[in-house]
């Protein structure tokens, strides 16, 4: 089967967050595919319910040979992993693992949209998509990342941190 380009958001705003991000970056090259790139860490103030700790974000370029639905549940396994629970929307995550871009893929399921319908207004997924995928296209907008980011309208300061 045809291997795809998929950049995965990794987010973590409880416990030991870098650790986290390193498991879960470990368990997806097990799990998901070749890890082709990977960002610095970035922290942002928690975005929708502002009285929680602060957000470690990375994003991830994986070379897979799944298709969407399996890279998906590769994705929740890997916050299963980490003690992910289901609670209230936008509370504290050990790990969230969402799947920004699959290929030039447009995809809308009841499980899964691709391109990530948030991508375009969360600096926090585009300042480091944009760090390793810049001049890649978005297949619905027709802009590059590098647009995208320069156009958000997201005010939340996202800080590179050393890693
Ligand atoms: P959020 O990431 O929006 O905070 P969750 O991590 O709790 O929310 O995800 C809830 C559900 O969102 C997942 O179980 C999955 O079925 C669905 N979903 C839809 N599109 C995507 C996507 N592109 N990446 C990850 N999950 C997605
Ligand atoms: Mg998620």
């Amino acid at each position: 089967m045809a291997s795809t380009l998929a950049y995965l958001l990794l987010g973590s705003n409880l416990g030991d967050r870098a650790a986290r991000l390193a498991q879960a970056r470990h368990d997806l090259a097990a799990t998901a595919g070749c890890l082709v790139a990977a960002s610095d860490l970035y922290q942002t103030a928690a975005w929708g319910l502002e009285d929680q700790p602060a957000f470690l974000n990375q994003v991830l370029a994986i070379e897979t040979e799944l298709d969407a639905p399996s890279l998906l549940a590769a994705c929740l396994a890997a916050e299963q992993q980490q003690g992910r629970e289901r609670q209230v929307r936008w509370a504290a995550r050990t790990l969230d693992v969402d799947i920004l871009l699959f290929g030039n893929a447009v995809i809308h399921t009841t499980t899964l949209t691709v391109p990530h319908p948030a991508l375009p207004a969360r600096r926090f997924a585009l300042t480091p998509l944009a760090e390793v995928a810049p001049q890649v296209v978005h297949p619905q907008l027709h802009r590059t990342i590098a647009q995208l980011l320069a156009a958000c309208p997201d005010m939340l300061a996202v800080a590179r941190v050393a890693s």
